[in-house]
């Protein structure tokens, strides 16, 4: 965009889920835009699951360039999408769509978010043992791109019932497809929990536990499950310290949280949408101070 002004050759990208109206994305994306010189522009719009198709065919009419999703739509897209990612096919959900010729191809920028967080922070996952506690969307998203990232090991930490059971399947695809070894921990066997963490490079949390407004929550039972040498990292960000966070800096381990994650797989999604890069340090500036 030469100005701020829309033109009739403007690309309309945003944001489809509900609610939606407290998202960063507008902001992230446009200000990028805007900085890169580009024509397009990024909007929030409030939809309830049951119009995801209408909306979705009206979207390939209408020649949009491409789309994020919000929860619970990153799993109803999956299934109407023309063609999906290696790696949103095997996390079974999607978060940005891009449309090519009537098309509606989509991707899942979650685990890469997560990947590219951790690499800003100083801690690369590839070759690392990975404790990974949680087992939705956001989990399943990072076990699934650090095994295509070639991270040497994960444990996907569950209670059992749903998740659990998920993980099971989830483990299994992976061994298959990927080199990296994926086994199970249940989250309240202490022993196995314990050994699981000591074997481990790095801890990520992604569970709601710690997350506002219960801050008092945490997903491991104390200090003692920790060591100096584990990175500990929780997707959480807000509050931006949690209390795993506060415990894992008292036991001398390195910590960051999940805002970078946030701005990553927008920065993928970007990319996605336009071929370009996004301009990572203004945007951090402007959206992301820690
Ligand atoms: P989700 O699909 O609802 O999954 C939550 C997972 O946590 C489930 O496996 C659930 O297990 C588990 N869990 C919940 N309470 C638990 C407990 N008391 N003990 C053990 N496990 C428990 O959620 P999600 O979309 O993956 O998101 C998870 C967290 O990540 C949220 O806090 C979200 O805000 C955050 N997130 C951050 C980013 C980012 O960009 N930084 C992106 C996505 C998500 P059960 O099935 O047993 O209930």
């Amino acid at each position: 965009m030469k100005s701020n002004l829309i033109t009739g050759h403007t690309r309309l990208t945003g944001l489809l889920g509900s609610p939606v109206a407290h998202s960063i994305s507008p902001m992230m994306h446009n200000m990028a835009f805007k900085l890169l010189n580009l024509d397009y522009v990024y909007m929030c719009f409030d939809v309830d699951t049951t119009h995801l198709k209408e909306v979705t065919d009206a979207f390939r009419i209408m020649n949009v360039r491409g789309f994020n999703l919000t929860m619970p739509d990153k799993t109803k897209m999956f299934e109407l999408a023309d063609e999906v990612s290696k790696a949103a096919s095997l996390i079974g959900a999607v978060n940005t769509v891009i449309q090519e010729n009537g098309r509606l191809i989509a991707y899942n920028t979650d685990g890469t978010g997560y990947i590219k967080a951790a690499a800003d922070a100083g801690y690369p996952i590839d070759g690392k043992r990975i404790a990974l506690l949680g087992g939705g969307g956001a989990a399943t998203a990072i076990a699934v791109q650090s095994a295509l990232d070639k991270a040497a090991a994960i444990t996907l930490i569950n209670r059992s019932g749903k998740s659990f059971d998920r993980a099971e399947l989830l483990s299994e695809q992976l061994n298959k497809e990927t080199t990296c070894h994926v086994d199970l921990c249940d989250i309240n066997d202490e022993v196995a929990l314990k050994q699981c963490i000591e074997a481990s490079d790095i801890l990520i949390n992604a569970t709601p536990l710690g997350m506002s407004p219960n801050e008092d929550s945490c997903p491991i039972p104390n200090a003692s499950f920790l060591h100096p040498d584990l990175v500990v990292s929780d997707i959480i960000y807000n509050p931006k310290t949690t209390k795993l966070m506060k415990m894992a800096k008292e036991a001398g381990c390195p910590t960051f949280n999940g805002l970078y994650m946030l701005l990553y797989q927008g920065a993928e999604a970007f990319r996605l949408f336009t071929g370009h890069d996004m301009p990572i340090a203004p945007i951090k500036e402007a959206w992301f101070k820690s």
